[in-house]
């Protein structure tokens, strides 16, 4: 069987026959990067459009802060998302606040993550 010839990449390179040069190894690896990166942010863009809609539908239906009685404008998880993932889109585990209460759970949720 007769060799091939190697040949001359676009890039200047002299590359073996039936290889890839290292341009388009390179070349692939950012292709590839870029779909995997893109892949999950798409997801997440949908689980986004959920997650809106489940929290404006709450806030219509539960308008003021649960704690102080304030109009609420945050929905706010009971369980915190990084305990219980899979209920984020669980309405019973939804609670609307106004502003203040919600940075303060949001402060007490991080504090207690800190010293776990
Ligand atoms: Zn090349
Ligand atoms: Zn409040």
């Amino acid at each position: 069987m007769p060799r091939k010839p190697p040949r001359i990449c676009g890039c200047g390179q002299l590359v073996a026959a039936g290889t890839r040069c290292a341009c388009q190894k390179r070349h692939d690896a950012e292709r590839k990067a870029r779909f995997d990166k893109g892949r999950p942010s798409a997801a997440a863009r949908g689980l986004d459009a959920d997650w809106r809609r489940l929290r404006k539908d709450h806030l219509r239906k539960h308008p003021f802060c649960s704690r102080c009685g304030e109009l609420a404008l945050e929905v706010d998880h009971i369980i915190p998302r990084s305990v219980a993932p899979a209920r984020r889109l669980d309405p019973t585990n939804l609670q609307s606040l106004c502003k203040p209460c919600h940075s303060g759970a949001k402060q007490r949720e991080e504090r207690r993550n800190h010293t776990r």
